[in-house]
């Protein structure tokens, strides 16, 4: 059917510049309109309806329709539509949201710290880190640790951190003293017979060399993902984290959890840091904070931190820091309302239960063809397309496999998420049901058939 002249597809591309989007393409293809959501699924314009395998970008982890959501939203812009923290104002939505998160965090954690987004949380940790070094009197441990393939947002300090070529080729990235060692995937970084053990102390030795190349004096913290999301799903070795710890604390650099996709049940614990190990000094977190009906994100730090904080501001007066929507009343409202329902409904429990219908229905696919990898845990997951299974080499970019499939999968009523290395990822909504995954699963298993 030829849309009017006058569509929101039209108009879209005659109006917006997108995010992540190849903005030649999107002028001679246009956009998917998608006008409304229920459950696991999103409908377009056409009234077709898709399932959403990864919750829009892994974040609406109780569906597209809920109505509690809706209703505090609603009850608390009657009630206070904003007000801000500066200066030691407050609202109780906040401090409910930051005691919710202080009795949920995996270790003990002092404060917490409201921005608005993943990237505002890891910038927000970033300057936390450099203004803590300056109050405790070490001005030159500054320099910041992340990995190849890490994913900690796009703002310049957070997009440095992040590991892939696009966001940082053209922008003149990374910033100086932002560094990046190497990505945990056996798959595609061990040597030939290295066990995940090996290449695991492999990777330890590595950060340590780093550090100790840089001078441990100069280096103030590590961030990772427990589960890397962007970056392909990665899972890393059993002992990896165990082991990258045991160097940060020999050289006293932070461990900061960006949880972003991995907090509140994603990995089949409440936190990413429980399922794999971690033991953060700092956590930041976003997206299924508030199920992503709105925007807010939130940096928790631990009593060391907060104390040199807050040395620091009583030297200069003032931490000089914060946003003007930290905390937003509305947003702060609506994610107390998300915990709530997570609580009620047990989401932890409810993934663990249904996860295995996923990761093993996904895992069936291994034997296709086109796929090489299949990982994941919880309700995260990857298929990984290769040319050549033996090597595990992928596909030539000039074939567009990856974007091709998720054409294709469009037909069959799925919206995926291609990521680096033509990995197919799996974060669906957090409720989604079993026959939901099964369904899920049967169309991609389809869409794959018809690619091949
Ligand atoms: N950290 C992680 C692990 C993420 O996956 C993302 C976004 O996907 C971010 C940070 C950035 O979050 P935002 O897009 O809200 O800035």
């Amino acid at each position: 059917m030829t849309p009017p002249r006058n569509s929101t597809a039209i108009r879209d591309v005659a109006s917006v510049l997108h995010p992540y989007t190849d903005a030649r393409a999107h002028q001679k293809n246009g956009p998917l309109v998608i006008t409304r959501g229920e459950g696991v699924r999103v409908f377009d314009d056409q009234g077709k309806s898709y399932i959403e395998t990864v919750a829009g970008l892994w974040c609406a982890a109780l569906g597209f329709h809920n109505e509690r959501l809706v209703q505090a939203a609603t009850k608390q812009m009657r009630q206070l539509p904003f007000y801000h923290g500066f200066t030691g104002r407050t609202h109780e939505p906040q401090v409910d949201l930051a005691e919710m998160l202080l009795e949920r965090a995996p270790v003990p954690m002092s404060k917490v710290f409201f921005a608005n987004s993943g990237s505002e949380a890891n910038d927000s940790a970033i300057k936390m880190i450099w203004y803590y070094n300056n109050a405790v009197g070490r001005p030159q441990k500054k320099k910041i640790i992340s990995r190849l393939k890490g994913y900690h947002g796009v703002t310049i300090a957070s997009a440095s951190l992040t590991g892939l070529p696009y966001n940082h080729k053209f922008f003149d990235l990374p910033i100086a003293g932002i560094l990046h060692t190497g990505t945990p995937h056996h798959y595609h970084n061990a040597r030939p017979g290295e066990s995940e053990e090996a290449f695991a102390t492999r990777l330890a030795e590595e950060l340590d060399a780093m550090i100790v190349a840089e001078g441990p004096e100069t280096v103030a913290a590590f961030f990772a993902e427990p589960v890397m999301g962007a970056g392909g799903v990665i899972i890393p070795p059993a002992t990896y984290f165990e082991k990258i710890q045991a160097v940060l604390k020999k050289h006293d650099v932070l461990l900061v959890a960006d949880e972003v996709i991995c907090g509140f049940g994603r990995t089949g614990e409440y936190w990413g840091s429980q399922s794999l190990g971690m033991r953060p000094d700092i956590l930041t977190c976003a997206k299924a904070l508030s199920s992503s009906y709105l925007p807010i994100s939130a940096v928790m730090v631990n009593e060391r931190v907060f104390e040199g904080l807050a040395d620091g501001s009583a030297g200069l007066g003032t931490f000089g820091h914060g946003f003007t929507y930290s905390g937003h009343p509305v947003a702060a409202a609506v994610a107390v309302e998300t915990l709530k329902i997570y609580d009620e409904i047990d989401i932890v429990g409810h993934v663990k239960r249904v996860a295995p219908t996923m990761q093993d229905g996904l895992r069936a696919l291994a034997g296709h063809p086109l796929v090489g990898e299949v990982r994941g845990m919880g309700l995260i997951g990857a298929v990984e397309l290769v040319a050549d299974k033996a090597t595990h080499a992928n596909f030539d970019p000039a074939l567009k496999i990856a974007p091709r499939l998720v054409k294709i999968a469009e037909s069959h009523g799925l919206i995926l998420r291609s990521l680096p290395n033509d990995s197919i990822a799996f974060s669906p909504p957090l409720v989604i049901t079993e026959a939901e995954i099964t369904d899920m699963v049967t169309r991609f298993g389809a869409a794959l058939d018809e690619l091949a």
